[in-house]
C-alpha cells in the first residue's frame, strides 16, 4: 500500500532503528515517507474516498486530515514548504526524522530544508520562553509574529518535540545555538509543565494567564490555572514522563560514566 502515517513519529523511529541494526531497509522506509507526504493526489483523500463507501457512515464529520492537510504536515511536499505551518507536535516530530536522515544519507536538499524550516520556526513563531504553537486550533503555528501571551497553546508535547529536532540539528550542524534551544524549552515548558509530586501536569503553558477571567471567556477554554492529573487527549503526561525518567537515569549516573 502506498501512503503515509497520519501523525509523523514512526519516521524518527525508524531512523533510529537503521541506526541500531545498518539494516538499509529501515532507512529507505523513513526516507519514503517523509518523500510522499504533501504528493498529489493526496494519499489521504484517496484514502477517505474508499472508507466512506466502505466503513464510515455519512453522518460523521470530516476528519482534520481531509480539512486541512497542514494538520497533518501533507498540505505541500517538504521541498516547497517555506514556513512551520500546521499542527506543530506533527511538524517537530517529522522534522526530527528529516534532520536525522539528512545526515545519515548526506543529503545536502534534505538539509536545507532543515535549515529553512527551523529558522522560520525559531526567528519567527517561537516564544521567549522557546514554546511552539500560537494557538489552540489545530494546536498549530499561526503566522510570523503572531505569538500572543494568554491564549497561546505552547504545548508540552511540542517542546518535547522541539528539543528532539534540535539535538538531531545539532548533531547535523555542531552549532551551539541549537543546544540553547533545547536548554531554554527544557527548562521552561518541559520541566515547568510537571508539578515537583510529578503527578501534575500542563498541557498547555501560555505566558500569561488571569485565573478569574478564564471561565468566563471561552477564547481561554484550551488553558488551565492549575496542573492537571490527566487530559481527555492524554499525549503530554507520558510523554513528560518517559523524557523525565531519561533525565533522571542519566543525572543520577555516576560522573565518570555521565554521556552528555
Ligand atoms: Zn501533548
Amino acid at each position: 500500500m502506498h501512503g503515509y502515517d497520519g501523525h509523523p513519529e514512526i519516521e524518527l523511529a525508524l531512523a533510529r532503528l537503521y541506526e541500531a541494526t545498518k539494516k538499509q531497509r529501515y532507512l529507505t522506509l523513513a526516507n519514503y515517507f517523509v518523500e510522499q507526504r504533501g504528493m498529489e493526489p493526496h494519499y489521504y483523500d484517496i484514502e477517505y474516498e474508499k472508507r466512506q463507501q466502505s466503513c464510515v457512515p455519512k453522518s460523521d464529520g470530516t476528519p482534520w486530515m481531509i480539512k486541512s492537510k497542514a494538520y497533518s504536515q501533507a498540505h505541500l511536499p517538504l521541498s516547497e514548504q517555506r514556513t512551520a505551518t500546521g499542527h506543530a507536535v506533527r511538524f517537530v516530530y517529522l522534522m526530527t526524522a528529516v534532520a536525522h536522515l539528512a545526515r545519515l544519507r548526506q543529503n545536502e536538499q534534505q538539509r536545507q530544508i532543515c535549515l529553512r524550516l527551523w529558522q522560520n520556526m525559531v526567528r519567527r513563531q517561537i516564544y521567549i520562553t522557546k514554546a511552539i504553537v500560537s494557538q489552540g486550533a489545530g494546536e498549530a503555528f499561526s503566522s510570523d509574529y503572531d505569538l500572543p501571551n494568554d491564549t497561546a497553546y505552547a504545548e508540552s508535547c511540542a517542546s518535547i518535540g522541539l528539543m528532539m529536532f534540535a539535538r538531531r540539528m545539532l548533531e547535523m550542524e555542531l552549532d551551539g545555538r541549537y543546544a540553547d534551544v533545547m536548554e531554554r524549552a527544557l527548562y521552561n515548558t518541559v520541566l515547568g509543565s510537571i508539578a515537583f509530586d510529578g503527578r501534575h501536569y500542563f498541557y498547555v503553558n501560555p505566558l500569561e494567564v488571569h485565573p478569574k477571567t478564564l471561565r468566563s471567556n471561552g477564547i481561554y477554554n484550551h488553558v488551565s490555572p492549575v496542573r492537571r492529573r490527566w487530559f481527555g487527549c492524554a499525549c503530554c503526561p507520558p510523554n513528560i514522563a518517559a523524557f523525565s525518567n531519561r533525565l533522571v537515569i542519566k543525572s543520577t549516573r555516576p560522573a565518570s560514566t555521565r554521556s552528555m
